[in-house]
């Protein structure tokens, strides 16, 4: 039995699919025989056409446009004639030949004016990551088409590459790297799929095509299980399942303490797609949609049209119930690979979010365009991430008169009292918290963000996973600040950082008043039990108590305390 750490609860079983995303080291190297090279590389070359053209014959919609698009560039004589050049002038390996070939021509596109075809040079390069794989022998892998019951093991998976997993065939996922609070991590629990993480070597240790079982709540995993074993995890399952066919009873039910005090449960999702979870597990609305999965989803920027249509059928299919969807949040963890961003020193600290939009216009009108659109069609509301500063909200608020005007000026429809909230997650914006409540319709408290900020702990750094916690009592009294200064300022707070579906965490937030919780839809049901069984003046007391503490460990203690009562 090998053993990870556990991010993502449940017993999964399936087949091994290793995905390999290093960079591939090309070294130079010349050849004897170029004839032979040629040879080599016009058949793999061909095999990838072979199969985009396949892969077409499937497709309807905008994806058959887009592989259209790529099958022409790959159509295109001039894609590979530098290529054939290095091959039979400069003699070089098929391979050397395809990087340096193929990168003259990325090149040119990178620096072309027109947006579009400048985006097209990623489509080359994902061309050109395809030859050489061919040329390596390595097996390509559509990830978002799996088979069945598959077991996904990568040293790391992007955020993108989380984004276009097929998920309702991942049975599990092991990875190398990555912590609890990645974004990986967060999208595997939104889908109740069992992930491990921190498994040394696993890239290497399994072959595509190894059976396991994987537990991952304790992180362990089973190469080849014996009856034994599989019979312990089945029955694990099984317990498991009669826990969630329990909570059903919660289903539908409005989320209130046993004293009657009523708070919003409401979901975190990425896509359109999750909307069926957030409706079985009968969320109250949408806490938070992080729309820059429509974004990692995608090879180009995303339309004004396409986003249009994304927000109109959450809204849609959400029939009135209220959906946050909170502006593009990228940077950080999060890569845009056709948004060619420079790379910082401290991501996490730098161009993101917020401060990336209002630097470019472009992009933020046209996705606030697109969501006061799709707001005639629902009960949509705008969120605003990373706020620091009085200033940028009302930056923010100014380009969003911008976009009503247009839409006026062009008699489009929208909801005209759309509210606009934004997201406590920087301390400096929880400090003045009392102006800043005075200026918007809502907060939402992202703990992911506030924790890392406030103790000065990279949320994905697993060397220092051990001081980043939301028992620290600064992380507390910073919520406690936001939530009273969004009180003193007549508007409500919700929290949509993971600490909002956390059990023990629950309690100590009824007891500072939080109005509004916002979780992974798997959570919800459970957080109702949970909040139906507390007694708020207790909580009250309890926050209390947490307040005079100064360690997190006692802050934490005192919560399992009350929790086992
Ligand atoms: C947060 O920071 O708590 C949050 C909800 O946003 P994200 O996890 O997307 O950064
Ligand atoms: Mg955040």
């Amino acid at each position: 039995m090998l053993k990870g750490k556990g991010v993502s609860t449940g017993i999964g079983f399936g087949k091994i699919v290793i995905l390999k995303n290093e960079e591939k080291i090309i070294e130079k190297k010349t050849v004897e025989n170029p004839e032979a090279e040629m040879q080599k590389f016009k058949q793999a070359f061909n095999q990838v056409v072979k199969e985009t053209e396949e892969m077409v014959e499937k497709l309807s919609g905008t994806e058959l446009d887009i592989m259209q698009a790529y099958l022409m560039i790959m159509q295109d004589p001039s894609l590979i004639s530098e290529t054939e050049n290095a091959i039979t002038n400069l003699k070089y390996s098929a391979e050397y030949a395809v990087e340096v070939g193929f990168n003259s021509v990325i090149q040119i596109f990178e620096n072309m004016d027109d947006e579009y075809m400048a985006a097209r040079s990623r489509d080359i390069a994902d061309i050109k990551n395809r030859v050489l794989s061919k040329l390596f022998n390595e097996e390509t892998i559509n990830i978002s088409k799996l088979e069945e019951n598959t077991i996904i093991v990568a040293k790391e998976l992007t955020t993108s590459d989380t984004a276009k997993l097929d998920f309702k065939n991942v049975s599990g996922i092991i990875t190398e790297l990555g912590g609890t609070n990645s974004h990986t991590s967060i999208m595997a629990r939104t889908h109740a799929i069992p992930a491990i993480t921190k498994v040394e070597e696993a890239t290497k240790i399994f072959r595509n095509g190894d059976y396991v079982a994987i537990d991952g709540s304790l992180g362990e995993i089973y190469l080849n299980p014996s009856e034994e074993e599989k019979q312990k995890l089945l029955k694990l399952k099984e317990k498991m399942q009669k826990e969630n066919q329990e909570l059903e009873k919660f289903k539908g039910l409005e989320t209130k303490t046993k004293d009657g005090y009523k708070v919003e449960l409401v979901a975190n999702i990425g896509t359109p797609a999750d909307v069926e979870i957030v409706l079985k597990n009968t969320a109250e609305g949408v806490g938070l949609l992080r729309s820059e999965f429509l974004y990692m989803d995608s090879e180009n920027m995303p339309t004004e049209e396409e986003q249009y249509n994304a927000y109109k059928e959450v809204a849609e299919k959400m029939q009135g119930k209220s959906v946050i969807i909170r502006t593009l949040d990228v940077g950080g963890d999060k890569e845009l690979k056709y948004l060619k961003l420079e790379k910082e020193a401290n991501p996490f600290l730098g161009y993101r979010a917020i401060r990336l939009c209002l630097d470019n216009l472009n992009i933020f009108k046209t996705q606030l365009r697109a969501i006061l659109r799709a707001s005639h069609y629902g009960n949509l509301s705008i969120m605003f991430p990373m706020i620091s500063s009085i200033e940028e909200l009302r930056e923010a608020k100014k380009i969003l008169e911008e976009c009503k005007t247009e839409l006026d000026n062009e008699n489009i429809p929208y909801k005209k009292d759309i509210k606009t909230g934004i997201m406590i997650e920087i301390p400096s914006a929880a400090l003045i918290s009392y102006g800043l409540a005075r200026e918007c319709d809502f907060f939402s408290i992202g703990t992911n963000d506030l924790i890392q900020y406030t103790v000065a702990v990279e949320r994905g750094n697993e060397k220092i996973a051990k001081l980043y916690t939301k028992f620290h009592p600064g992380v507390i009294k910073l919520v406690k600040e936001a939530i009273n200064g969004a009180h003193d300022g007549g508007i409500f707070c919700g929290m949509c950082g993971e600490a909002a579906g956390d059990d023990l965490y629950i309690p100590l937030l009824i007891g500072l008043g939080l109005d509004e919780f916002s979780m992974n839809s798997n959570s919800i049901l459970k957080a109702r039990k949970i909040i139906s069984n507390l007694e708020k003046s207790e909580c009250e007391k309890l926050a209390e108590r947490i307040l005079m503490l100064s360690s997190a460990e006692e802050v934490e203690k005192e919560l399992k305390k009350f929790s086992q009562k």
